[in-house]
Parts: C-alpha cells; structure tokens; sequence
C-alpha cells in the first residue's frame, strides 16, 4: 500500500499557503481583507453573533482557488462514486495526515494545550448518507482515528439559517473541558465551522481550533485575484508551520 507521504507527494504541486495574517489578510480565515481591517466581513460578522463561540484558531492548509485541481478534488471526493471517489479521498485524506503530523503540536501550542484529545468533523449538510469527510477522519486518518467522535449534528432549525452563522445551526454532546480539533473540508464563509465550533463550545468543549483543508478563493472576485497572486508566489513546503514564522527541521 502507497504510504501518507507518496499518496500526498502530488499535492505539492499544487497547494497554495495562505498569505500571513497582515494587511490585506483576514487574521482569522486568512482571506483578504480590506485595508484597515483585521478580519474579513465573514469573520467579522461571525465575531459580532458567536462571541466568545467562534474557535480558538483556524487553519487552513491550503487555499482552494475555484477551478483549481485542488477545488476540484475537494468537490470530486463528495460527488463522484466509485474508484474516483476513493482515489481522491485517499489523496485528502494524506494531505490531512501529513499535515497534522507536522503541524498539530503546533496548533495545540498555539491554544496552549499540550493536544486535542478528540477529534471531529463539520456535518455534511447535504443530508448524504455518505459522509466522506467523516470517513476520512474516523477511519483513514491515522493521526485521528483513535481519537475521532461524531458529535455534532444539524438542529431542526438549520434548514432556514441559509448561509448565517448562528448557535443554533448544531448541536454537540456534552464534551466537558475537552479539547477539540474539528475539521472541515472547505472553508467559503466559514459559517458551518464557525458555527460548530460554538456548538462544541456551548457543549462544554475548552479549546476550539478548526483545521480545514481549503480555504476556498474565487479568483474572479476583484481584490482577491492581487491576493492570490501574492500567496502563489510562495512555493508549497509540508514544512512551512502555518503558526509559527518559517518551517521547522
Ligand atoms: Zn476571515
Ligand atoms: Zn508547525
């Protein structure tokens, strides 16, 4: 069987590190932002409705430019069937362990816990019953598996939320003063995670951070096209700590 660093080995070609939080740079999601400004409107907005419910940290591993091989595998592991299907979960799924492996005690560091000892995923809102993402996590991922819970599901009152942020888009067992990396597969708004990561919390969750594995970008989108540009000039390392300046030995 191919190992994590030859399945993940292609992706390098292709993955893009978000800029530095900065100017221009949301601080939180690590989409632009308008000068002067410290967050994105998303983040911004998601602030002002969840307080003190939004995650400790996000990480993005990537961006995920629309039209992009790496938007598209993101789309292709959900709605294709099959082989297909298998071979581009395989693929994110060793992008997600060999990042972890480098780079989780960094995000623990980061929110200042010694680790996360449970893991869980955003909930497909799709309503599948397939849940590719849980796959990955639960079962293929070996940095997650042992540790991963499916605790979070959709409240009856997610249907009408549309694409809002709020406390009542899920729900959580109890997860009393645990810490909790939750995962995602795209973040757009970051509405779904952001919400999630205030379920966990309202469930008791202590530290919060979000590990997603596309920031999703539409170059189309004015200022963005400039942001981008700037992010791709930065060639793709597994090293490269998305918390700490440089990479590590
Ligand atoms: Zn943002
Ligand atoms: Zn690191």
């Amino acid at each position: 069987m191919a190992s994590v660093v030859e399945l993940s080995a292609r992706y390098a070609n292709f993955l893009v590190h978000p800029l530095a939080p900065g100017v221009g740079v949301c601080q939180i999601c690590r989409g632009p932002a308008r000068p002067g400004y410290s967050t994105c409107r998303r983040c911004h907005e998601a602030g002002d409705v969840l307080g003190v419910g939004v995650a400790d940290v996000v990480v993005p591993i990537s961006l995920a430019l629309k039209n992009g091989q790496y938007a598209n595998e993101l789309w292709r592991y959900k709605n294709t069937h099959g082989p297909q299907r298998a071979h581009f979960l395989m693929g994110l799924a060793a992008v997600m362990w060999r990042f972890l492996a480098a780079h989780e005690p960094c995000i623990a560091a980061h929110c200042a816990v010694p680790g996360f000892d449970t893991v869980t995923t955003v909930p497909s809102t799709s309503g599948r019953a397939e849940h590719p993402l849980r796959a990955m996590a639960a079962t293929v991922v070996g940095a997650t598996r042992d540790r991963y819970r499916e605790l979070l599901s959709a409240t009856p009152a997610a249907a009408a939320l549309g694409r809002t942020t709020s406390a009542d888009r899920y729900v959580s067992t109890a997860v009393w003063g645990k810490n909790v990396l939750l995962i995602d597969d795209t973040w757009t708004t970051g509405n779904h995670a952001q919400s999630a990561a205030a379920a966990l919390r309202a469930a008791g969750a202590h530290r919060v951070a979000v590990v997603v594995l596309g920031r999703h970008l539409n170059p189309a989108y004015g200022d963005t096209t400039e942001h981008i540009d700037r992010a791709q000039l930065r060639r793709f390392s597994w090293e490269v700590c998305p918390l700490r300046n440089g990479a590590h030995s």
